[in-house]
This record gives structure tokens, C-alpha cells and sequence, in this order.
């Protein structure tokens, strides 16, 4: 088994690095197999015998719960810890058995600060606006602070009254509009969170060619939090990557999200590299996916750029609507691994998959989710096909 490993700031990639993977529950099952074969595909095509990725699968979700008897086997995390990179098909959210959520535990246990959704169109794909083509940005959401840190107490809660009290008593704040009947949440975002978020999209965007980062807030309103993510963006530009600024090759500006959702929309062409806080991103991937198609083709990251762990993840959740019936797009998975590639530096493998996956949507060969519902080929199949556009 080889390991991929980051020194120097340098990532070091064996020929055959060994990745871990989850296959995940519902869909999963299907759309797993078919993203490896794929990869293996172009790999194989791109470098012949020199270069294969040794697969190992890692336990999580329902089917570990059945196993094991835990939802996320410290195995897992320690497979992720050691090989540093890997990719997981989706997992259920256990319902009441303790844990947030798994994606949220493994964000947090390897720090995975970065949540990073690439947004383009396919031609041949359906889409809700009439330029979709227009849409090609890359987003970076902050995925460790912020509202979804998690620090909140229900209405009526012991903590929940102790904590108005200290808001009242210690803090003279007076604008508890109904305090026997609030619940409270924390917004933590700070200088170092920010940072980091912010000095990976632009040393993405100056990377990949991309000269606009975007910080994109809400500041008007949350001065310090959302504001504070403004200020230390622009202090952080101007610091580290002032002759990139002054040379012209790379812009910093920021948009309030509420004007950001509608200029997105309205003018997607004037956005690039794209850096926000937790839950603005959360909003705007979704919404920025929608406008290129939807769900089944939109592929996610979560990294750490320090450390260099990263796990690579479909968007979407289990669809347990669709699971078992052949009929569940692999896409996201797919563009996923393709994501994988890059970032591991196998970009030729990764351009391979990115024209199959191409050529296949122009020519209209989709899942039902693309194809209209009735219509198209199975999750199988559709990977049968980008495996024979790899090929030849
Ligand atoms: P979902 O993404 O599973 O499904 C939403 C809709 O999109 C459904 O109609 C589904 O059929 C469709 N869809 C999703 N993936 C598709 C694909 N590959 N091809 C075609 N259609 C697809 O979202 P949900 O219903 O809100 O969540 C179901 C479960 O998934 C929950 O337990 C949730 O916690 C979990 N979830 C996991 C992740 C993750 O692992 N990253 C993300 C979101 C939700």
C-alpha cells in the first residue's frame, strides 16, 4: 500500500496511491462502482501500466451500522487520517442516534476547512435559465465555522434562559425581543477561519487561470462576523498576493450575498472563484447548481490545503426514492473523481473523463433525471458508455 503525502506544501503521489473509499448507502451502491470504473478507465488510458489506483474500501453508514454496530468506524477516520486522500458516495443522516451528521463529523475530525463545489454546464442538459453556459465558477465555503458550528439550546432550555441571562446581565444587551420563549445559536467566524478559506481560493483561482475571487457576505448587516470575513479577505489579498493584485492578475472584490444571489443569476459571467462563510455557501452551490442542471451532476470537495487531506464526495444525499432501480445519475460522483485526479495531479486522466462526460450529455445519452423522467440509460449503462468514449 502507497501513501499520498504532503510535505513542504507539496503533495507526493505514488504511482499507485492507495485511495479509501466509501461506497455509501441508497444510491450509493450503484453509483460507486460505476464512478471507479470509470476513473480506472481513464487512468489506464491516460497512463497505460504506469499508473492504477488501489482502491480500498472503507466501512460508514447503514451498511457499517449492520456490520459493526457505529455509523463511522474509527478505522475509517484512521484510513482517511493515513492515506489522505479519498471519496465517499453519500451517507444516511442517522436519526436520533447521538451524531450530527457523518459528512459533519469527518469535515470536523480532519479539519476539512474548505467545501469546494466546482459549477459549469454541460450542453445537452437541461437547465431552468436560458444561458446556463454563462455559469462556470468555482465555490469555496468555509466548512468549519459559522452558524453550523453547532452551538445552539432550544426554547425554554436551562442554557438557553442561562445564556439570555448572561446576554442581559453581563453583556446590557437589551434586544432579546421575547426572552423566556428564544432559542440561541452561535455564529463563531474567525480571523484564522477566514484566512485560510480565503487564501485557498485565491491560490486556486491564480493556479487554474481564474482571475476574480469574490468574497461574498453579508456584512452589511452582521458587521463583525460576516463583515470581519470582508475585512480580513481584502487585509489577507493585500498582504500575500499584492503584486498579483498590482500585475492585473488577480482582482479581489466583494458582494453582499442577497445582491450576489440575484447578479448570479442575472450576470453568472462576472463571477470566477467564489469565497464565502458556511451557510451563504451552502445557499449559493445549491442554487448556482440548479442553474446548470441540478443534483445529479454537481460534484463536491472537502479539503484541508495545509494538511493535505481532502475527501472528494457526490453532493447529493442517498436518494433512497431511486436506490436499487438502475436509474440514479452518477454524475456527481464521477465529476467528483474527476476533481480527485486533478487535485492528486493526474490531469490528464481527469480531462479524459471531463470529455466523455461531455460527449455523452451533447449527444443526449443521460439518466432519467436528465433525460426526462421515461427516458434515458441506466446508471450502469451510462458508465458503459463514458468507459467506451475514454477508450476511443
Ligand atoms: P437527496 O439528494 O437524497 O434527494 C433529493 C432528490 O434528488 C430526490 O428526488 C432524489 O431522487 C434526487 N437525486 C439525488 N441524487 C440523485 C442522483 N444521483 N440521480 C438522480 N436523482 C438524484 O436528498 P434528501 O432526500 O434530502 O436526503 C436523503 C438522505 O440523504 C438523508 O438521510 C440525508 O441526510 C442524506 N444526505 C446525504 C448527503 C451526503 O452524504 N453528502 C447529502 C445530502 C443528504
Amino acid at each position: 500500500m502507497a501513501r499520498i503525502t504532503k510535505t513542504g506544501g507539496k503533495l507526493s503521489v505514488p504511482d499507485v496511491p492507495t485511495i479509501p473509499f466509501i461506497t455509501g448507502d441508497g444510491v450509493g451502491a450503484e453509483i460507486t462502482p460505476v464512478c471507479r470504473e470509470v476513473a480506472d478507465a481513464a487512468v489506464s488510458a491516460a497512463y497505460g501500466q504506469e499508473k492504477r489506483i488501489d482502491w480500498m474500501e472503507v466501512d460508514a453508514g447503514r451498511a457499517s451500522f449492520d456490520r459493526n454496530g457505529t455509523f463511522l468506524p474509527d478505522s475509517t477516520l484512521q484510513a482517511f487520517k493515513d492515506f489522505l486522500v479519498g471519496i465517499k458516495g453519500p451517507l444516511m443522516t442517522p436519526v436520533g442516534q447521538g451524531m450530527r451528521s457523518l459528512n459533519v463529523t469527518l469535515r470536523q475530525e480532519l479539519d476539512l476547512y474548505v467545501c469546494q463545489r466546482p459549477v459549469r454546464y454541460f450542453e445537452g442538459v437541461d437547465s431552468p435559465v436560458r444561458h446556463p453556459e454563462k455559469v462556470d465558477m468555482c465555490v469555496f465555503r468555509e466548512n468549519t465555522e459559522d452558524i453550523y458550528a453547532g452551538i445552539e439550546w432550544p426554547a425554554g432550555s436551562p442554557e438557553a434562559l442561562r445564556f439570555g441571562r448572561f446576554l442581559k446581565e453581563d453583556m446590557a444587551v437589551s434586544k432579546v425581543r421575547f426572552p423566556e420563549t428564544s432559542a440561541y445559536g452561535v455564529k463563531p467566524v474567525s480571523r484564522e477561519g477566514s484566512e485560510r478559506l480565503i487564501r485557498s481560493a485565491i491560490e486556486y483561482a491564480l493556479a487554474t487561470g481564474r482571475k476574480t475571487v469574490t468574497l461574498v457576505h453579508k456584512g452589511n448587516i452582521m458587521k463583525f462576523t460576516e463583515g470581519g470575513f470582508r475585512e480580513w479577505g481584502y487585509a489577507l489579498a493585500r498582504k500575500e498576493f499584492g503584486s498579483q493584485m498590482e500585475s492585473g492578475e488577480l482582482e479581489i472584490n466583494d458582494c453582499i450575498c442577497d445582491a450576489f444571489l440575484q447578479n448570479a443569476l442575472l450576470h453568472p459571467e462576472r463571477y470566477d472563484v467564489i469565497a464565502t462563510l458556511n451557510l451563504n455557501g451552502d445557499y449559493i452551490s445549491d442554487m448556482l447548481a440548479a442553474q446548470v442542471g441540478g443534483i445529479g451532476i454537481s460534484p463536491g470537495a472537502n479539503i484541508n490545503y495545509e494538511s493535505g487531506h481532502a475527501i472528494f464526495e457526490a453532493t447529493h444525499g442517498i436518494a433512497p426514492d431511486i436506490a436499487g432501480k438502475d436509474i440514479a445519475n452518477p454524475g456527481s460522483l464521477i465529476l467528483s473523481a474527476v476533481m480527485m485526479l486533478e487535485y492528486i495531479g493526474w490531469n490528464e486522466a481527469a480531462s479524459l473523463v471531463t470529455s466523455a462526460m461531455e460527449r455523452a450529455l451533447r449527444q443526449g445519452i443521460a439518466t432519467p433525471d436528465l433525460a426526462g423522467s421515461g427516458k434515458g440509460v441506466g446508471t450502469r449503462e451510462f458508465g458503459k458508455v463514458l468507459c467506451g468514449f475514454i477508450k476511443n
